[in-house]
């Protein structure tokens, strides 16, 4: 597909920003919705919007369809064994937090260790911290090195009989650093080590297969794959999920309830209590029917073009400095720049219509790692393109004169 005609699909990338064209680079935070997003998000409200799994009238039946056939295209799209192993979440965040507390509740004892790499982002530590600090378990580093990349080879030295759970990001969200997840869950399965994958940054990016991958756990965030905020995705095989308490009660996840004891549905409504975002759900299930249909080949090459592209570019402007060079990347650069704060950089590009994003990306052990306290990110997703890499380089320098650098 022409990418002018993926662009039109976007609504708000004909915005005028500061009254320059709106240059979205941003997508490892947030990505934008296309029409069919919003399309789904209306439709839900204007034609079938009802309380899902308790009515037997017309517009409850059709809500719970729409809800149910919603979490079979997640199934298909990550390609889950069953229905019941993708449970509606709010966010990755929250996927991490329900597994930390739920298979930490049922598994980690004390002085057992939970094993996390050196560039995860908060949400893939601080659950761990809380679960470890609540059981007298430890959290393990695995490290890395300069470029951003994992010491894989001695991977194995970091686990142990105690080691109860790997949880690890498949794409890094400020190195861009692509983890080589298969060989790091065979050598972890090897020592009979569970693996929850944080996949905030790689759905969005590349065809996951979780069967393929062979993870216990994968998490999403519906907002970063151009689907609404509010809605996420837990895969867990069913095994785990089954041996797991619920995370939260209330309604919807019970079977019986008495003042003395209450007994539990099957997956995946044990962990669904309270309404969930139907309409969020439903409209996750069109971005994710809309990613299919430009295809991997389209989305993967695209991409892999833009960050080359942008990498030659960056490299060619005079103290800019990329922070992390691994050799498999995707989609996210991270830079410095010498005499400007990466704030200043962020707020001038933005008098250009340039969105990117500074700070420390919710990574700060990273910012400890490369010793800086922030970094300026750029981001691509399936709509961004050369020109507006162009236009980045060109409010860069306009940083640069502003400066007198
Ligand atoms: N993990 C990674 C790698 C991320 O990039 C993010 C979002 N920046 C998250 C987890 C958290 O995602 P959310 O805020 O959607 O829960």
């Amino acid at each position: 597909m022409n990418i002018d005609t993926i662009r039109s699909h976007f609504p708000i990338l004909k915005k005028l920003i500061h009254k320059h064209p709106l240059v979205y680079l941003d997508n490892a935070a947030t990505t934008q919705k296309p029409q069919c997003v919003l399309d789904a998000l209306e439709d839900y409200y204007c034609e079938i919007n009802a309380n899902i799994h308790r009515g037997v009238y017309y517009l409850s039946e059709k809500s719970t369809q729409a809800f149910e056939k919603a979490r079979c295209i997640v199934q298909r799209f990550i390609n889950a064994q069953h229905p019941q192993e993708c449970i509606f979440v709010k966010s990755t965040t929250e996927a991490i937090n329900l597994v930390a507390r739920s298979f930490g509740d049922q598994f980690i004892k004390e002085n057992d260790e939970i094993l996390i790499s050196a560039m995860e982002h908060h949400s893939n530590i601080v659950p761990w911290q809380m679960i470890c600090q609540n059981k007298g378990a430890h959290l393990k580093i695995i490290p890395m090195n300069t470029k951003g990349e994992l010491s894989i080879d001695t991977l194995s030295q970091y686990f142990s009989k105690k080691t109860k759970l790997l949880a690890i990001t498949h794409v890094s969200n400020v190195l861009g650093t692509l983890n080589p997840l298969r060989d790091i869950i065979k050598e972890a399965h090897a020592h009979n080590i569970p693996v929850l994958v944080d996949g905030a940054q790689s759905a969005p990016h590349l065809k996951v297969d979780v069967q393929d991958l062979d993870c216990d756990f994968f998490t999403f965030s519906g907002h970063k794959i151009y689907g609404p905020t509010g809605i996420g995705i837990l895969y867990g095989k069913a095994h785990w999920l089954k041996a797991m308490p619920p995370y939260q009660g209330g309604g919807e996840m019970i079977l019986q309830v008495t003042f003395e004891k209450t007994t539990y549905k099957e997956i995946p409504f044990k962990f669904e209590a309270g309404t969930p975002a139907i309409a969020e759900a439903i409209a996750l299930s069109s971005a994710l029917e809309y990613l299919n249909a430009l295809g991997w080949d389209y989305i993967t090459t695209h991409e892999r073009d833009l960050l080359d592209y942008a990498i030659d570019a960056l490299s060619l402007v005079p103290g800019l400095k990329i922070i992390g060079t691994p050799q498999e990347r995707i989609g996210v650069i991270s830079f410095t720049m010498d005499g400007i704060h990466p704030h200043d950089i962020g707020t001038i590009v933005d008098q250009f219509g340039v969105a990117i994003r500074t700070g420390h990306h919710c990574a700060m052990p990273i910012m400890d790692f490369f010793s800086i306290p922030a970094t300026a990110r750029v981001s691509f997703g399936i709509y961004n393109t050369h020109e507006e890499i162009d236009c980045l380089i060109k409010a860069l320098q306009e940083a640069k004169l502003l400066f007198k650098l």
